[in-house]
């Protein structure tokens, strides 16, 4: 069901535990805690670390030093990707129900494969589209291979959903009124061998259970918002209002990465600047 972010704005920050927090993290925690305050709502924290190959306790706690340095406050408790898997499980169940969803074996090398040989490479935000190899199997192949302890992802059969969902449209804050246009992306992966889910599910599942109603995120999401509308139409959840902004980018008018130690609030603050040198350079008033 469609909600308002007008008035007592629940906003969230996300970050995955994987580096440290740099000048663009900041942007955004700021960005969303400010719109909750300003709205008189509530400023949520969640972190997004499923994956446990690359997220690290040390990495979890200096995003909370970093936070209260910056003079943040969230409500308690924050969410733990990681401690959800049952949410993400029943989310997928419901896919698999409306049948939406297939097993693909498909290695990096046999996509990359099967879309040379076909001549065709339609491109989407994330790169080539899937070309659908696996779509089609007969069931019989699919569990063969399955109780042959083959790997899979499950993808989502875009065409399907689509036209399940119908003509669906966001509200973002400045950009205004988009209709949704997911097809672009192709038949997504929503959870793989490794991890049981994947970042679009997770974002929309949760979003929904935290009662976020203004998601506050980099333009280069921006595109992401297309499936995240289809999934939150798919399995009912609200949709929230979205806010994508600027980007801070770096001398070199590329995004920070999180290699780049320079930039990261821990060497800032090693360094001897201060809270307010940091709203100053990022354009910000303080979240207080
Ligand atoms: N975890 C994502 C990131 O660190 C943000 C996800 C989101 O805001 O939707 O870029």
């Amino acid at each position: 069901m469609p909600t308002s972010s007008q008035c007592d704005p629940v906003t969230r920050f996300a970050p995955s535990p994987s580096g440290y927090l740099h000048l663009g993290h900041a942007y955004a925690a700021l960005t969303a805690a400010n719109k909750a305050r300003l709205g008189g709502g509530e400023f949520l924290l969640r972190l997004e670390d499923i994956d446990r190959e690359r997220c690290r306790s040390e990495f979890e706690d200096m995003i909370l030093t970093d936070l209260q340095w910056l003079g943040l406050t969230w409500k308690e408790p924050i969410l733990r990707q990681s401690e959800r898997h049952d949410a993400y499980q029943a989310a997928l169940s419901l896919l698999f129900k409306k049948d939406l969803l297939y097993q693909c074996f498909c290695t990096r090398q046999d996509i990359r494969r099967e879309i040379e040989s076909s001549g065709a490479a339609p491109h989407g935000p994330d790169g080539p589209l899937y070309p659908g190899t696996c779509r089609s199997l007969s069931d019989s192949i699919r569990n063969q291979r399955i109780s042959d302890g083959e790997g899979y992802a499950l993808r989502l059969d875009m065409r399907n959903a689509t036209s399940q969902a119908g003509r669906l449209e966001w509200n973002d804050i400045e950009a205004g009124r988009n209709i949704a246009n997911p097809d672009q992306f192709g038949d997504v992966v929503l959870a793989r061998k490794d991890s049981p889910t994947s970042y679009h599910l997770s974002v929309v599942v949760d979003d929904h259970f935290q009662g976020v109603t203004l998601v506050t995120r980099g333009e280069d999401l921006f595109p992401a918002t297309h499936v995240h509308r289809l999934l939150q139409a798919l399995l009912t959840l609200n949709t929230p209002d979205y806010l994508h902004h600027k980007l801070i980018l770096g001398p070199d008018g590329k995004k920070f990465s999180k290699r780049d130690q320079s930039v990261t609030l821990h060497t800032l603050r090693h360094q001897g600047k201060m809270p307010d040198d940091i709203y100053a350079e990022l354009g910000l008033s303080p979240a207080r």
